[in-house]
C-alpha cells in the first residue's frame, strides 16, 4: 500500500462533533471496507473511551516522547477495519515538555512515516489551536473542519483558517482543506439553514453537501463503545456517516467496496 490519506479532524471550539465525526466516519469508511487508522491526539481520550479502547502504557504519549514506535502503540478496535492510537491524560503534559525542544512540530509526522498499511488516517484533535493540534496538522494531508449549526458558528474560524495557512508556508506545503462538514444540523430549525448558506457563501469549495443531523444514537452509542453503525445502522446519524464516507471516497474517485454489505458492519 502507498501512503494514506491524514485527515486531521480539527476546530478549536469546544463540543462541536469533532470525535463524533473522527469515529463514526472512521467506522463508516471501514464499512467500505477502507483500513483506518484512527489517532486520538486529544488528552480527554474522548475517541479512545468511546471505542472502549484501553488507555494503558504505551500510548500516544510514550511515542511522542520517543519512549517506543506508533507500531507499538497501534490496537484493534472492536470496529471492523479501525485499529486506533490511543491516548491517555498524560497527554496533557506534551506541552510542557516540548518546551525548548527543537522540531517538536514533526513528531507526529514522523512517527507517521512508514505507517503504509492503512487508507485513511483521521487525527481526532483538541478543542485548540495548540500543541498537539499543530503537531496533527503538521502530519496531515489535509483538515476536516467539524461545524456546529449554532450561534456565531463561524467565529474562530478565521483565526483556523489563518492557522492552516502558517502550517502550510512553515511546515507542511501540501496541506489542503478537505472540507467542512455540518453536524448536529436541525434542517427544520431557520438556524441551521442561515448557518448553511453562510459555510456556503464564505466557503463554497469546502462544504461537504452531506450534513450531520442531531441525532441521540450518535450521543448514545460511545457509552457502549460502539460505532452508530454497531449501535443502531437504521439511525439518521449512521445513515449520515456513511453518506459522509461515501461523499468523500467520490471525491477522491476511490470505489466503494462493501457498499451492499452494510449487515456486515
Ligand atoms: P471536544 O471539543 O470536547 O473534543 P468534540 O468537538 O469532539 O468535543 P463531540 O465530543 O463529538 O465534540 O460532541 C460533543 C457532544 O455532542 C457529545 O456529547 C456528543 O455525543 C454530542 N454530539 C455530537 N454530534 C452529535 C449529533 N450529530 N447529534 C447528537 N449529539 C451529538
Ligand atoms: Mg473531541
Amino acid at each position: 500500500m502507498s501512503a494514506p490519506r491524514v485527515l486531521a479532524v480539527v476546530n478549536q471550539k469546544g463540543g462541536v462533533g469533532k470525535t463524533t465525526t473522527a469515529i463514526n466516519f472512521g467506522a463508516a469508511l471501514g464499512a467500505f471496507e477502507q483500513k483506518v487508522l484512527l489517532v486520538d491526539c486529544d488528552p480527554q481520550a474522548n475517541a479512545t473511551r468511546g471505542m472502549g479502547v484501553s488507555q494503558d502504557p504505551p500510548v500516544l504519549y510514550e511515542a511522542l516522547l520517543g519512549e517506543c514506535g506508533l507500531a507499538e502503540v497501534i490496537r484493534p478496535s472492536g470496529f471492523p477495519g479501525v485499529d486506533m492510537v490511543p491516548s491517555s491524560r498524560q497527554l496533557v503534559g506534551v506541552e510542557v515538555e516540548f518546551v525548548g525542544t527543537e522540531g517538536w512540530e514533526r513528531r507526529l509526522a514522523d512517527l507517521l512515516v512508514g505507517v503504509d498499511d492503512y487508507d485513511v488516517v483521521l487525527l481526532d484533535c483538541p478543542p485548540s489551536l495548540g500543541h498537539l493540534t499543530l503537531c496533527g496538522l503538521a502530519a496531515s494531508s489535509s483538515v476536516l473542519i467539524p461545524l456546529q449549526c449554532e450561534y456565531f458558528a463561524l467565529e474562530g474560524m478565521s483565526e483556523l483558517f489563518a492557522t492552516i495557512r502558517r502550517v502550510h508556508r512553515s511546515l507542511n506545503a501540501t496541506l489542503e482543506i478537505e472540507g467542512i462538514v455540518l453536524t448536529m444540523f436541525d434542517e427544520r430549525t431557520r438556524l441551521a439553514r442561515e448557518v448553511m448558506d453562510e459555510v456556503r457563501a464564505h466557503f463554497p469549495d469546502h462544504l461537504y453537501e452531506t450534513a450531520i443531523p442531531r441525532n441521540v444514537r450518535l450521543a448514545e452509542a460511545p457509552s457502549y463503545g460502539k460505532s452508530v453503525l454497531q449501535y443502531d445502522i437504521r439511525s439518521r446519524g449512521a445513515q449520515a456517516y456513511l453518506n459522509l464516507a461515501r461523499e468523500f471516497l467520490d471525491r477522491h474517485e476511490i470505489a466503494a467496496e462493501g457498499e451492499t454489505d452494510r449487515e456486515a458492519v
